[in-house]
């Protein structure tokens, strides 16, 4: 049997799994991090708190989910953005000066009819994770083998394999590896991203009636406020709200000292949270690569940098890998050609 490796446990990676399954593989994922990636979703006393704000932005985009996983519940919801203060928004959520040739950022995608799992991700995620068959092995990896197929591990632990299939960013990925070797030295020290921290607050209370507000002025650290619970009631008990402030940071321009405790005192001074008391759970995760420019890696760079690490059994899929802004369709489309791949190498 084949030894196939996928680095990075994100939904890429879960999709590939499943479809690998059926194909009668099992493969392992180098993950340092809890498996999930971008969508995770956790069920925290009573409340269903997802890692950052996800939708579905079609019906056909749910249809293509539930293809893969099954029927589910499903809310449908027409959203219209408040400004609750106007500003250079697209720079404070990029966190630096864009110009004409930025992706647009997520935030700004989540208008018009979107769709989102009536109780929440994280029983869609439990379905997805519960039927697969995979190894995990949570270490970080330091440093690929190209020639000899082989990985580096911390700890000291060495692996082989037979194929690699990384969704890690682009540019953490070419840096594992010898490029001399390969004959590949592409120079993507000009790519341009930002990262984001995700702010959950469950309050006790009358939520604001509004769903999705964005704030572009300097008197606030985020520039995304989303009330998730006036999407979907079912994620939280009566009397209850969920909160999510986005706050985005780059290389330009870092993150504040005690910015969860200024975010507070910010949402309390602007009476979206009326009592800091009424703070029942508090969550502050990491998103590392929130934005991403595509534009960065054009598209023939993309594959020729793809068709030369075929020649070593090594793969692209996902997001970060391929240094695209896919949504989740895409991504369960893309898996689609995962074992077409495959098969040509066995
Ligand atoms: C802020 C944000 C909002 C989004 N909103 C939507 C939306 O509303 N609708 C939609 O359809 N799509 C949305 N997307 C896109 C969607 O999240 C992605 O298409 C999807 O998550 C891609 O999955 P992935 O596995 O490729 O990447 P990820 O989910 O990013 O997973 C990457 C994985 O790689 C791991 N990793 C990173 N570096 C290393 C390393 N060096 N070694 C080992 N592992 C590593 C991480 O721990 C993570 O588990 C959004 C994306 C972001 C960032």
């Amino acid at each position: 049997m084949k030894r196939i490796l996928i680095i990075g446990g994100g939904f890429q990676s879960l999709i590939i799994v499943k479809l690998l399954n059926e194909y009668g593989t099992c493969p392992t994922i180098i993950d340092s991090a809890i498996l999930n990636g971008t969508i995770s979703s956790y069920h925290v006393n009573s409340f269903i708190i997802d890692k950052v704000p996800f939708f579905l932005l079609s019906s056909t985009d749910v249809k293509k989910l539930e293809e893969l996983l099954g029927q589910f519940d499903i809310v449908e919801k027409y959203i219209k953005p408040i400004v609750i203060k106007p500003g250079p928004l697209m720079d404070k959520i990029w966190a630096m000066k864009v110009n004409g040739s930025m992706e647009k950022p997520w935030p700004l995608k989540w208008t018009n009819a979107l769709y989102y799992p009536k109780n929440g991700w994280y029983s869609i995620l439990a379905r997805l994770k519960h039927s697969l068959k995979y190894g995990h092995i949570p270490l970080r990896l330091k440093k690929i083998n190209v020639k000899e197929k082989v990985i580096r591990l911390t700890h000291r632990k060495s692996l082989r394999y037979d194929i690699l299939i990384s969704t890690i960013p682009l540019n953490e990925f070419l840096d594992l590896i010898n490029m001399n070797f390969i004959n590949l030295s592409p120079n993507l020290r000009r790519l341009r991203y930002c990262h984001m921290v995700s702010l959950i607050h469950v309050i006790k209370g009358k939520s604001p009636d509004w769903i999705i507000g964005y704030y572009g002025g300097t008197g606030m650290l985020p520039h995304t406020l989303i009330i998730m619970s006036n999407i979907s009631r079912a994620i939280v008990p009566q009397g209850y709200f969920t909160l999510h402030s986005l706050v985005s940071y780059s290389r330009e321009k870092g993150l504040r000292a005690g910015f969860v405790e200024q975010v507070k005192s910010q949402l309390k001074r602007r009476g979206i949270i009326s009592s800091l008391k009424d703070v029942i759970v508090e969550r502050v995760f990491n998103i590392r690569y929130a934005c991403i420019n595509p534009r960065d890696v054009n598209d023939r760079l993309l594959r020729r940098i793809i068709d030369i690490l075929a020649r070593y059994n090594i793969m692209l899929y996902g997001r970060l890998a391929c240094w695209r802004e896919y949504n989740i369709a895409e991504v369960v489309e893309n898996a689609k050609d995962v074992v077409d791949e495959i098969s040509e190498i066995i």
